[in-house]
């Protein structure tokens, strides 16, 4: 029997219910992470949409800004969407805020104005299939990206959808639609990189 890769969702605040959803209709098993314990054992990782200096508050509050960080420097792949990529960003403005700065980016909160202005754009993108759209909501605007950061997808001009390593990291919400491509993506990257983990671990269970 194979075990499944476990995804620990950081499930402080936010859209976390629709990102176990997503991931579990790939077939991956998820787990919230609400306190440090919950993170032992995961082999990936989603930081949802939702606020982000709430999410900061409260990974204060539960303890759990230190853990989170030494998972997220351990490699493991990652999803962040929305407010967690301005967890992970580099620089945060309007106004700066603490982050992890995992990744090489400049992010303007609410870059896209306000809920008046949130709504679902076609992406550009070489990676995902034509006429893929993402769902901005008081989003995130990408306005400097590092050289080795590599831009997946745009809204004009802008990049919306970018990867360093293991870490995917999107301005919109791949989550509130059934079966985005941007999930599939995700999920596709945590089985190469954890599957034979996943595996040899079931084998060794079974051997015990
Ligand atoms: N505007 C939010 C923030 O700055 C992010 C919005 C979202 O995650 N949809 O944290």
């Amino acid at each position: 029997m194979v075990t499944e890769p476990l995804v620990g969702v950081l499930a402080l605040q936010g859209d976390f219910l629709d990102h176990e959803a997503a991931l579990q209709a790939h077939g991956l098993r998820t787990r919230q992470l609400r306190s440090a314990p919950d993170l032992v054992g995961i082999d990936a990782l989603v930081l949802p949409g939702g606020e982000s200096t709430t999410m900061l508050t409260l990974l204060g509050v539960e303890g759990l800004w230190g853990p989170l960080g030494e998972v997220l420097h351990t490699g493991l792949p990652v999803l962040a969407t929305c407010a967690g990529m301005i967890l992970l960003a580099e620089r945060v403005e309007n106004p700066s805020q603490r982050s992890y700065g995992l990744l090489p980016i400049t992010v303007v909160r609410n870059g896209y104005g306000r809920q008046l202005h949130s709504g679902s754009f076609v992406l550009q993108s070489e990676v995902l299939p034509r006429g893929t759209t993402g769902t901005f909501i008081r989003a995130p605007r990408i306005t400097a990206v590092g050289s080795d950061c590599t831009v997946l997808a745009r809204r004009g001009d802008d990049p919306v959808l970018v990867q360093k390593g293991a870490v995917l990291a999107a301005c919109f919400h791949p989550e509130l639609q059934e079966d985005h491509p941007v999930t599939a993506l995700f999920a596709a990257q945590v089985r190469a990189r954890c599957g034979g983990a996943a595996v040899a671990t079931t084998r060794a269970q079974a051997l015990a």
